[in-house]
């Protein structure tokens, strides 16, 4: 019997969420050769992610890393638009990149299946939610597993696919093979909170956070160690800078509730979060950032 879903069968790829990942999925996709239509709530938000995919390819092609022909050729693929049902039509996989709320991801999910062909594959891109409480607003929950990739996601090479007790085999499969074909390292992973990923990185994180408040060392220091000390090529508190203060206190909440104590996030990380210190996109958090550089 052959598969039901296959990498191979995958031509024409819809991203929905046109924001820090979305964009940059639909952007990994449109050069891997495939059409692409980027979908976010208004034309405008659309057009935005395409315009931070044409500049993030301009900056490709002046240091030398894609030939100008590529970059025009993977724009042409890519069509951003408002309208749902448009960006659906004709998809062969349907990847969700709208914010880290179930509801959201679920009531667009059920509007996505009224709209997708029936042999579509669905992938959510949450970083810890329960993939199967998403799958579970479409008809055919076996047709939606996890592919949770990584910022900045033409230059990150993990993709952590989520397979949940429901998901199709061929599924899962596919989504590793069309990974590997777009250049990532595929793992699979079980549905369970925070994944591998997300739970081991923000154990670290919200741990740097703690040492931080008591005073261990300073937030540079704490980076330090773990960069000259362990290899790591970024610090967990510049990497919380980077992801968001805002992000992290969310999936720190969840994972509290869902695994325990350990995960409790930090009185500072709250007190920033609530001052607006949200990282390198409002221009502080554990650091100072001017123009999208550490000051
Ligand atoms: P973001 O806020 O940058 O982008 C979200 C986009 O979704 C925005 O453009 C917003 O306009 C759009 N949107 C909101 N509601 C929508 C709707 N109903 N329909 C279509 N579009 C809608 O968020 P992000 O950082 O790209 O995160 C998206 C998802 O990816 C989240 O689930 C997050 O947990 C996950 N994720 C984020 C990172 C990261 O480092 N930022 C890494 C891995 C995974």
């Amino acid at each position: 019997m052959s598969a039901r879903f296959t990498a191979q069968r995958i031509s024409t790829v819809t991203v929905l969420g046109a924001g820090t990942m979305g964009h940059g999925i639909a952007h990994v996709a449109a050069l891997a050769g495939h059409d692409v239509r980027l979908y976010d709530i208004s034309q405008e938000a659309a057009d935005g992610g395409r315009s931070k995919i044409a500049a993030s390819l301009d900056k490709g092609v002046s240091l030398g890393k894609v030939e100008a022909g590529v970059r025009d050729a993977a724009l042409a693929r890519i069509t951003a638009t408002g309208d749902l049902a448009a960006a659906c039509t004709g998809a062969d996989l349907v990847v969700e990149a709208v914010p880290e709320k179930i509801e959201l991801k679920r009531e667009l999910f059920a509007a996505v299946d009224r709209a997708a062909p029936p042999d579509a594959l669905y992938a959510t891109n949450t970083s810890s939610l329960p993939v199967a409480k998403i799958a579970g607003a479409v008809a055919d929950p076996s047709r939606l597993i996890g592919m949770h990739f990584f910022n900045p996601v033409h230059l990150m090479k993990l993709l952590e696919v989520v397979r949940h007790g429901a998901s199709d085999d061929s599924a899962v499969a596919a989504a590793v093979a069309l990974g590997e074909r777009w250049g990532k390292t595929a793992i699979v992973v079980k549905d369970s909170p925070g994944f591998a990923s997300s739970r081991l990185g923000l154990a670290l994180g919200l741990e740097a956070i703690r040492m931080v408040e008591e005073g261990v060392a300073s937030a540079a220091d704490i980076d330090t160690a773990m960069k000259l000390g362990y290899g790591h090529p970024m610090g967990p508190l510049e990497l919380t800078d980077l992801v968001g203060l805002d992000v992290r206190l969310g999936i720190a909440d969840y994972l509290s509730d869902a695994i325990g104590p350990a995960f409790e996030p930090p009185e500072l990380l709250r007190r920033k979060v609530a001052d607006g210190k949200l990282g390198k996109k409002s221009g502080e958090g554990f650091y100072t950032w001017v123009d999208g550089k550490r000051a």
